[in-house]
């Protein structure tokens, strides 16, 4: 039986490499119409994220859209996610960790994000992604090259990867070849709703107690976990099968 070229690395390689002369746009396009509808967009209301959701609900207005509410959201990005839903009627699933806040720091002690982010994140973060990406065939992120960090500066616009049961998931970066500045310009000359601590010297915004504003010139993501770590382990624990 011939392979499906949806999933196929080598496939996917090759056409990962055509899309590097496309727009956002156009990547975005091709994303939702290949894999549709086993596709969604993952956000956790970025500026990236953001432009995104803007940019998807005009070419698939019903488009797949998740997020994950650790329980350590701003009150901002909470306010945040209600005014993309409200702007652009788009549908965002909510996911939740197994354990509550609460739940968790009666099981583990308080605070594990300042003992263990790493087990905090794989409970709050990792596990519910998992269950997001249950039965998709493809799943959209925000990253950019120029977000730093080893993992975001080598992401290829179409990866492929495996779910645990080996069904493959593609996952789609449409805006890898986007600058800090082109997100900006996009969302200010469209109105797309932005988080206001983005105004108040916060680069990049995820839960509360691991997340603080930054110089000016510090890296995007110096404010996350105190510079102890980059990542959370969400866009590195599956298993990539072309890298
Ligand atoms: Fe926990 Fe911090 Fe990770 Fe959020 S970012 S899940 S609070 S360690």
């Amino acid at each position: 039986m011939e392979a499906d070229q949806r999933f196929e690395p080598g496939a996917l390689h090759a056409r990962s490499a055509e899309l590097e002369h496309a727009s956002a746009q156009e990547i975005l396009a091709y994303a939702l119409e290949t894999y549709a509808p086993r596709i969604a967009i993952s956000t956790a209301f970025g500026v990236e994220g953001c432009a995104l959701v803007h940019m998807a609900v005009q070419i698939d207005p019903g488009v797949r859209v998740y997020t994950v509410d650790t329980g350590y959201l701003f009150p901002e990005t909470q306010a945040l996610a209600q005014r993309l839903v409200d702007k652009y009627g788009v549908h965002v699933e909510t996911f939740h960790p197994a354990l509550t806040v609460a739940e968790q720091d009666e099981r583990h002690g308080p605070d594990l994000y300042a003992r263990d982010s790493d087990a905090c994140c794989a409970m709050r973060k990792i596990e519910p992604t998992q269950r997001a990406l249950t039965g998709l065939d493809a799943w959209i992120a925000g990253l950019r090259r120029d977000q730093g960090g080893a993992t975001r500066a080598q992401i290829q616009i179409l990866e492929r990867y495996d779910h645990d049961d080996g069904a493959p998931l593609i996952k789609v970066h449409p805006l890898a070849n986007w600058t800090r500045s082109d997100t900006w310009r996009y969302v200010l000359q469209n109105e797309v709703p932005y988080n206001p601590l983005l105004d108040q010297g916060y680069k990049s915004i995820g839960c509360w107690p691991c997340t603080k504003p930054v110089d000016a010139e510090a890296d995007e993501r110096a404010g996350r976990w105190g510079g102890r770590k980059a990542e959370c382990g969400i866009h590195t624990f599956l298993p990539r099968r072309d890298g």
